[in-house]
């Protein structure tokens, strides 16, 4: 709720331009179980960040994160929270550890929480492994010799590992070769399905977050824009921002093709200096006069979709 990440920047020799990045600035959501959210946006918009805040590799400089109605914020609760709030990352490659063979890396987090006895601990590999596609005899190889989609199965079934609740997927197919991206998008949501986890997934692309997302959020410059049903979302986009994201979708069905595509003048400002007022007003095909100066805050306009645009007020 009205999470706020905010990192220092500058420093040393020119302490005097030392200034606040507010990478993430204020963005509240809630997932439901067996739920995922799609947090689109592109990047450093503060994706990442909230995602880290919510697993608890970043703590948030302002705001509460709540699990199952409670604040995580207090020692004892995260570390509770921890067993049920996982990761999958981005990089395949890199968020595996090279000197460590996949038994070792999957049971990693049983270890950390002192989670049955050696024996025990081994079948809970072999399950996981199995679960996510791998057979067993994997378990005593080395990251490198696997692919990248292989790689991220091995990160899918450490993230299930204590039996999480909500996993947490920051772009977890965009690292991997086109061919298999939706491999492991359907691995998601099968497990999902089977186990009733939520997830929130966060992605720079719509295409990916419309096949697995029930809900989407979508970011720009550390603050949420949009917040939508994924199926309303997409078949009426409302804020400026929302429709050129999906103007660059290419739309498969022809009768609706007419969509105009919306090309975004302008680069991404960076956002350790966003643009006063509202942070789009530079690239925002409809901004008005007042859009420079003031900020809009989020409107809920229909029953689960809350939108933070003057047009909408
Ligand atoms: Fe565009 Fe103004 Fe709406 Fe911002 S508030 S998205 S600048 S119309
Ligand atoms: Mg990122």
């Amino acid at each position: 709720q009205n999470i706020k990440r905010h990192f220092s920047a500058g420093g040393g020799m020119f302490r005097k331009t030392r200034r606040a990045v507010k990478a993430v600035d204020g963005v509240s959501f809630a997932i439901g179980q067996g739920e995922t959210l799609g947090l689109v946006g592109e990047s450093g918009c503060g994706k990442s960040t909230t995602g880290r805040m919510i697993v608890g590799l970043l703590a948030p400089t302002d705001g509460e994160i709540f699990f199952q109605g409670q604040s995580i914020a207090e020692k004892t609760i995260r570390r509770n929270a921890g067993k049920n709030l996982q990761m999958v990352f981005q990089d395949p490659y890199a968020s595996l550890n090279p000197r460590m063979v996949i038994r070792q890396i999957v049971a990693e987090p049983l270890l950390l929480q002192n989670w049955g006895s050696r024996a025990e601990r081994d079948k809970r590999v072999d399950e996981l492994l199995e679960r996510v596609g791998l057979a067993s005899y994997h378990a005593s190889r080395y990251p490198d010799e696997f692919s990248g989609g292989q790689r991220q199965r091995i990160g899918i079934a450490r993230a299930l590992a204590l039996s999480p609740k909500l996993i947490v997927c920051d772009e977890p197919i965009s690292a991997l070769d086109v061919s298999i991206q939706a491999q492991i998008l359907n691995l998601l949501t099968d497990i999902q399905q089977d186990l009733g986890i939520s997830y929130l997934f966060i992605s720079h692309g719509l295409q990916a977050v419309k096949y697995v997302s029930h809900k989407i959020a979508v970011m720009y410059l550390g603050k949420i824009v949009e917040q939508a049903e994924g199926d309303s979302l997409f078949s009426n986009p409302l804020h400026p921002y929302t429709k050129a994201l999906l103007s660059a979708v290419p739309e498969p069905d022809p009768s609706r093709r007419e969509r105009e595509r919306i090309v975004l003048s302008g680069d991404l400002p960076s956002p350790s200096n966003p643009p006063k007022g509202c942070r789009f007003h530079t690239r925002c095909p409809t901004a008005m006069e007042r859009c420079k100066t003031e900020e809009p805050t989020p409107l809920t306009v229909a029953e689960d979709r809350q939108i933070a645009c003057f047009l909408y007020e």
